[in-house]
């Protein structure tokens, strides 16, 4: 039997360790299954990604194997004693779906929308200066308005072009918890001729924590009835879940698809619900932590520096 498993990237002190984690611990991939990680080493997981199917397999042996060897559990590391990188190092693109919950938008005052006359809106973020695993995140300078959003993110598995939506998550490989740093007075800056800035807005760095695991899509079931829970220093903020989403995650990538290929390893950030800072009124500063939780994906902590 194939016990379910995650897969993380953590750091050791060198290069950053891909590894396989199934409950509480956690074996180095270089170690239990070098062939994986043979085409691109430095690559670290991206090279799972690149041909998820076969890899999938693979890794199904694999954590078949970790769970009743002996000699394997000697190996095993504590997962909760090891530090977590961001696990995807790195992918080509960080794609973000706007505005994309039904209670996210009531919560701001929109109390009639058409999803029939509306169309989803993406922007990007650069995988390697904001993609960030647990731990301390910038705070956005000049910002007085920097705002969290909990996310589902989506890892795609498959080269996704022109997708048809029945077929769309053919070509999701797995998922993780994602954030969605905001610097709202950036991104809606009176200052600026068109007042919006979805660049300085979301894009800076570490605008992007993700991790620390990535769970295959096969033990997470439907990615539509998801609970998704976030806290600031303890006080809860968003409690929602991925059944109120206005566009679906296979939707998003169908959409999406029809102009911009998603390649393996892509990430794609699916929006927030209800609960953000911008309906409160209250931001993060210095000093402040974040924690987000997604059923079956964990959890994900960072604090303001
Ligand atoms: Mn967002």
């Amino acid at each position: 039997m194939v016990p379910a498993y995650s897969l993380a990237t953590i750091d050791e002190g060198a290069a950053p360790v891909p590894a396989i984690r199934i409950g509480d611990r956690l074996w180095r991939l270089a170690d239990e299954a070098p062939a994986l990680l043979a085409p691109e080493p430095a690559r670290g997981l991206m090279n799972l990604f690149a041909d998820w199917g076969r890899a999938a397999a693979a890794l199904d042996v694999l954590a078949a194997r970790l769970g009743d060897d002996a000699a394997a559990a000697a190996r095993a590391l504590d997962a909760q004693a090891v530090r977590y990188l961001t696990p995807l190092r790195w992918p080509a693109k960080v794609m973000c779906t706007g505005t994309n919950y039904y209670d996210h938008l009531r919560a701001v005052g929109r109390t009639s929308f058409s999803k029939q006359d509306n169309c989803p809106a993406f922007f990007m973020k650069p995988p390697t200066t904001a993609l960030v695993g647990p731990g301390p995140v910038r705070h956005p300078a000049g910002s007085t308005q920097f705002d969290w959003e909990i996310e589902l993110a989506v890892i795609i598995g498959r080269t996704a072009r022109a997708v048809p939506v029945e077929r769309a998550l053919e070509h999701v490989a797995g998922y993780a918890v994602a954030l969605d740093l905001s610097a709202r007075d950036l991104q809606k800056n009176p200052r600026h001729f068109a007042k919006m800035d979805l660049c300085l807005g979301k894009a800076f760095d570490d605008a992007c924590p993700l991790g620390p695991l990535v769970v295959p899509a096969r033990f997470v079931g439907d990615p539509q009835r998801l609970r998704m829970r976030l806290w600031v220093d303890d006080a809860i903020e968003q409690d929602s879940g991925t059944e109120h989403m206005i566009w679906s995650v296979a939707e998003q990538i169908a959409d999406l698809t029809r102009l911009i290929t998603l390649e393996p390893g892509d990430v794609l950030l699916t929006g927030t619900p209800a609960g953000t800072g911008i309906e409160s009124g209250r931001y993060l500063s210095r000093g402040q932590r974040i924690d987000a939780e997604i059923e079956h994906l964990g959890r994900l902590s960072v604090h303001v520096v």
